[in-house]
């Protein structure tokens, strides 16, 4: 989940627009042809997993959930369309900025935020268990992972993002590892009681780094076997954890600081101190953190929003609002589609805007880490339904696309297997072989 304005969101238009017609990534000729039959080959024997998406309780547990294709950019039909194999649902929580609110670092905020947690958790084991377990399985490790996907069905995993929610109960950790939680990042937006976040580049310092309950916690979270997931966590604290984590340590969904200068993303420094402790990053195809766009001029914006209302097609605010927004295009008429596409490419002419991220953006993110810390320690990941954005690879049903895309760059089968989730796995083996060991 990523809160945080998003200049590249006015764009959206045009980025459905392109999406939907695939202009970019959909062009036939007898060379693509042959190209995007290796990769369908491929794409079908690895095993693809995203590590970062979110989700509200309601669309696992509701009426209406992720066994109908809502108008989400993840659920399960779009994961069976994409190829998608298994995701790590994201246990994320809010916190309230300490200046904004009294409670927020006391009792009353920490039992706020560990209910909110205990509901994520318990929808997600409810929606594996009860609603849809014909098609979809909790995993707890690797092995669980490869076997469930034997058996053609998707395995779902748990990754806690803000560890907020822990309190100053040391045993919270335990509990949620216990309840499926196989990662946890210290931080989201803002800083918290474990750590510094990466907010502090604006607002400035809290701990400089890790803070003394930080510290025991991803010890702790080494003795249990979860995975230290420094997404959202400060340069410093990131950098602290590496030093002081015994397990290689993981970046569930962030991109490349050299590529795309945002305080969410690695720098090459924080790059080659992940790949020591023996870790991974798990690119992010979050727009804001591929690309950055230069806002849209008041004449484009306004002329955006014009055509939206024409179209009768809804806002384009928020992280949320683009998976409806997307369904919404998918519903017009193929005719009402057309006069939409055409009145786009007007604005496009009058009042040319800088163009969104796309897959290209994105895989060039992956190629920059695969070449800085080699092809051990790079995966992929979506943050759907919390941001996502990229043309291209907008919900999970065009996963594919990732694949074709590695492939026409050149990346062999075993090479896409890892990025594929093939690493993550890897690493997901050592920590809790390391975490046994220590019980001895
Ligand atoms: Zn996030």
């Amino acid at each position: 989940m990523i809160l945080k304005c998003m200049p590249a969101l006015i764009l959206l238009v045009s980025v459905i627009f392109m999406s939907l017609h695939s202009s970019v990534f959909g062009q036939t000729s007898p060379a693509n042809d042959v190209l995007r039959k290796r990769a369908r080959a491929i794409h079908e024997k690895v095993i693809a997993l995203d590590t970062h998406i979110d989700f509200s309780p309601a669309h696992l547990t509701g009426e209406r959930n992720y066994t109908e294709r809502l108008d989400t950019q993840f659920n399960l039909p779009n994961m069976i369309d994409g190829g998608l194999a298994g995701l790590f649902f994201s246990i994320f929580v809010p916190q309230t900025r300490e200046s904004q609110n009294a409670e927020a670092f006391a009792a009353a905020g920490y039992e706020r935020a560990y209910k909110l947690a205990v509901e994520k958790f318990d929808a997600v084991q409810r929606f594996a268990r009860e609603i849809a377990p014909d098609k979809i399985e909790l995993a707890l490790n690797s092995t669980d992972a490869r076997r469930i996907h034997a058996r053609g069905k998707k395995f779902a995993l748990m990754g806690v993002e803000n560890g907020y929610p822990i309190g100053n109960d040391i045993a919270r950790v335990k509990e949620f590892y216990e309840r499926g939680a196989r990662y946890l990042s210290l931080t989201h937006n803002g800083h918290n009681q474990l750590a510094d976040s990466h907010t502090g580049e604006r607002d400035g310092w809290k701990w400089n780094g890790l803070s003394p309950f930080g510290k025991q916690v991803v010890a702790e979270m080494n003795r249990l076997g979860i995975m230290v997931d420094v997404s959202h966590a400060s340069k410093e604290a990131m950098m602290q954890i590496a030093g002081l984590s015994k397990a290689p340590i993981i970046a569930s969904h962030s991109a490349v600081r050299a590529l795309c200068d945002v305080s969410r993303n690695m720098d090459d420094e924080q790059l080659l101190a992940l790949k020591k402790t023996g870790g991974v990053i798990q690119v992010v195809a979050y727009d804001g953190f591929v690309k950055t766009s230069k806002p849209d001029s008041s004449e484009r914006a306004a002329a955006l929003a014009a055509a939206r209302k024409d179209f009768n097609l809804p806002e384009t605010v928020g992280p949320g609002q683009r998976a409806r927004f997307q369904a919404s295009v998918k519903k017009l008429s193929a005719k009402q589609r057309a006069e939409y596409e055409k009145k786009l490419a007007d604005i496009d002419k009058q009042h040319p805007g800088d163009a969104p991220a796309n897959l290209k953006d994105f895989v060039d993110h992956i190629d920059y880490a695969v070449k800085l810390l080699g092809i051990d320690h790079v995966g992929i990941s979506s943050d759907f339904d919390g941001g996502g954005g990229v043309v291209g690879w907008n919900d999970a049903s065009e996963t594919f696309n990732v694949t074709l895309e590695l492939v026409r760059r050149g990346y062999a089968e075993e090479q896409i297997e890892k990025l594929w989730g093939g690493n993550l796995l890897r690493v997901m083996d050592e920590v809790q072989r390391i975490a046994r060991e220590m019980l001895k």
